[in-house]
């Protein structure tokens, strides 16, 4: 059976703390024809993660064994731990015609973008440093120093928001959600062509705009400067 989805691939990345998690579980789940893609990864499970829903917890052997034959489509390092996308599920998803959200840093992004510049790439940002910093202490899921270290890594992150086709703060849940559904939508519908307009359709395309990176240079300067990030 297929679906609206095509196998066309959603990147959603973001820093810890940016919301990533909850806006990924919505797309995944509330929006049609959808799946995630499960990566592997060689980092232990975290406390209530599942191998094969959360990831594919395997050992670096393994992970690098895929990577020599050439199985990935793109791989990482974040803290010291590999993680890598399978080249399958660009056919999984044909197969059960279905779009594919994949929650990837911007290292990942970058080479999902050179090997394929269709995939739509969405950053999630936080509205500050102070904003993120507040959100990762409230949480209490890090030491102070590994609090330190992915505000460090937020910055190197969010000095890449070229490589992102959309940009969105992160300032309600609800409204990101909303955007990012709306980005889903408008993209469905340029791949469809004319035919595949409506009146909801445009809406969406009208919302989506509004969250182009080239849309929200100015605002984002400001979450930019509040890093210390190169803005230029
Ligand atoms: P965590 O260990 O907190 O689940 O994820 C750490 C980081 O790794 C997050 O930024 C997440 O987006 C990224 N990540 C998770 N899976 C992949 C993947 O398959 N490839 C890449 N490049 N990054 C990933």
């Amino acid at each position: 059976m297929t679906g609206a989805g095509a196998g066309q691939l959603f990147i959603i990345s973001g820093p810890s703390g940016s919301g990533k998690s909850s806006v990924v579980s919505f797309v995944v789940n509330s929006l049609p024809d959808m799946m995630f893609s499960i990566s592997y990864t060689t980092r232990e499970p975290r406390a209530g993660e599942q191998d094969g829903r959360d990831y594919r917890f395997i050992s670096r052997e393994a992970f690098e064994t895929m990577l020599a034959r050439g199985e990935l489509l793109e791989h990482a390092q974040v803290f010291g731990s590999y993680y890598g996308t399978h080249r399958s599920i660009l056919e999984e998803a044909r197969r059960q015609g279905k779009d594919v959200v994949l929650d990837i840093d911007v290292e990942g992004t970058r080479q999902v973008k050179s090997s394929l510049a269709r995939a739509v790439a969405i950053l999630l940002l936080p509205p500050s440093r102070q904003e993120l910093e507040r959100r990762l202490q409230q949480r209490a899921l890090d030491t102070a120093e590994m609090v330190q270290r992915r505000l460090e890594r937020a910055r190197q992150e969010i000095e890449n928001y070229r490589l992102y086709d959309y940009l969105i703060v992160n300032r309600v849940l609800a409204d990101t959600c909303a955007q990012v559904q709306a980005i889903v939508l408008a993209e469905r519908t340029r791949r469809a062509g004319p035919a595949g307009s409506s009146p909801e359709a445009r809406a969406a395309e009208a919302r989506a705009a509004g969250a182009r990176t080239e849309a929200n240079r100015s605002q984002v300067s400001a979450i930019l400067e509040s890093f210390g990030a190169q803005t230029q």
